[in-house]
């Protein structure tokens, strides 16, 4: 071992003791605080190349059809949303290996993406399932909770702390993640909105959001909100920043059937299209409606792909209890497992399950209060049950500890 003496260098600089802050010993040799932090850099620098050959990679590894093969594991039917997202995503990587490149004069610009949808149709899940097979950071961030700076609420900023913190403070990489604003809608303008309760979350918010969706350099509370007033704030550029905005839009269809209206009176517009699936308007959706609920036309502006999600039907229903790879099913199924119980579910019983969240229009979010109540008493007992190794769950069985349940717990699900 070396001894650390009056003659003590730095095995890579060869600074002497005294030149050094400090000087840190190793097996055979000394090292400086200096030729620390360059490695440092240098190992940083060597990480973000590979971080752009990740890029790169995933590129090659994934078309825009791949990425919704990915898709489709997870998320039932929503073919447009989940074409539209896969392009976007794919058009998003090579935007970011066109920074890496030598630039040119063609700009590739990035499209923000709006999904519209009612609630519990696969707009979070279509944005988390995407997350996993990205290699950049993302982040799912609510927009009700924003308000104008200086109320209560959090400022907009504190969407890009959640996404450094999911980049681990990596700059660099949250530059070019993915953000997810849920419930956009809520921060339509009030005045052409049926609720008139709060409104710093309105507008205001609208023209903060527009800043950090066309590109701008932000500085980002790194702890986030107004709790640490002293903390240094951090630059980021947000030019190439993905964001994927999604929301119900409650009473849209209203303006989008009178816009369709409108247009078969003024432009005679053919008969069979007006009369065109009236159970889902939102196929119908313009930026125009987005306007008409309240977006402000240079927030619209600044979110140029505009996608639909479709009402999920009593069959898709039935497909998200049984298909998706992670399904709620396949789920009770593994939890049972655990405790070496064979558990299956009678197909009346499922029909039962899809049944009652259309009744109590639950929508795909409610399958999965109905199956709690349905199995609470099972999941309580099986544990200290050990001779129990089979579990059927028949419609009589379900409908009993359905009907035992506490429902008004399940509406507010
Ligand atoms: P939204 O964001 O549109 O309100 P979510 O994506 O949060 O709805 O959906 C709620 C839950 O319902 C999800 O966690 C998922 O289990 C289920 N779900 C909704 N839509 C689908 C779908 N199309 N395919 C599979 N599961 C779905």
């Amino acid at each position: 071992m070396a001894k650390q003496n009056k003659e003590s260098r730095c095995s890579f600089c060869h600074s002497g003791k005294h030149e050094t802050l400090m000087l840190i010993e190793g097996m055979d040799a000394f090292i400086c605080d200096k030729c620390v932090t360059q490695a440092n850099q240098l190992l940083a620098q060597e990480l973000g190349t590979k971080g752009t050959k990740n890029i790169q990679e995933a590129i090659n590894l994934l078309k825009p059809l791949e990425i919704k093969q990915h898709l489709d594991q997870y998320v039932i039917g929503q073919d447009d949303a989940k074409k539209v997202l896969s392009v976007a995503v794919y058009n998003h990587y090579k935007r970011l290996n066109q920074k890496v490149d030598k630039e040119d004069e063609i700009e590739i610009e990035k499209s923000n993406i709006m999904l519209v949808g009612e609630t519990g149709t696969g707009k979070t899940l279509l944005a988390k399932t995407i997350a996993k097979i990205l290699h950049v950071p993302f982040c799912i961030c609510d927009a009700t909770v924003l308000t104008e700076a200086g109320y209560v609420g959090e400022d907009v900023e504190s969407i890009l702390t959640r996404l450094l913190q999911a980049a681990d403070y990596d700059v660099a990489a949250a530059e070019r993640g993915i953000v997810y604003i849920d419930e956009v809608d809520k921060v339509a303008r009030k005045s052409d909105n049926p609720s008139i309760t709060r409104d710093v979350s309105g507008e205001g918010v609208q023209q903060a959001l527009l800043k950090i969706l066309e590109g701008t350099v932000v500085n980002v509370p790194p702890q986030g909100g107004r709790k640490h007033p002293d903390q240094k704030m951090i630059p980021v550029n947000t030019n190439n920043i993905l964001f994927i905005c999604g929301g119900a839009f409650d009473g849209i269809e209203r303006k989008i059937a009178n816009r369709l209206r409108t247009q078969a009176v003024g432009y005679k517009v053919k008969k069979d299209e007006t009369v065109l699936d009236l159970k889902n308007l939102y196929k119908y959706i313009t930026p125009q409606d987005l306007k008409s609920f309240g977006l402000i036309p240079e927030l619209i502006g600044r979110i140029p792909v505009l996608s639909h999600l479709n009402p999920l039907d009593k069959e898709s229903l039935r497909n998200i209890l049984t298909a998706p790879k992670n399904s709620l099913i396949k789920q009770y199924v593994k939890l049972f497992a655990y405790e070496d119980v064979n558990l299956a579910f009678e197909n009346d019983v499922l029909d039962f399950i899809v049944d009652k969240a259309m009744e109590y229009k639950l929508g795909a979010r409610g399958l999965r209060s109905i199956c709690e109540a349905i199995m609470l008493d099972a999941m309580f007992d099986t544990p200290t049950q050990t001779d129990v190794k089979e579990l059927h769950i028949n419609l009589d069985y379900a409908i009993e500890k359905f009907e035992k349940a506490d429902f008004k717990k399940l509406q507010a699900a």
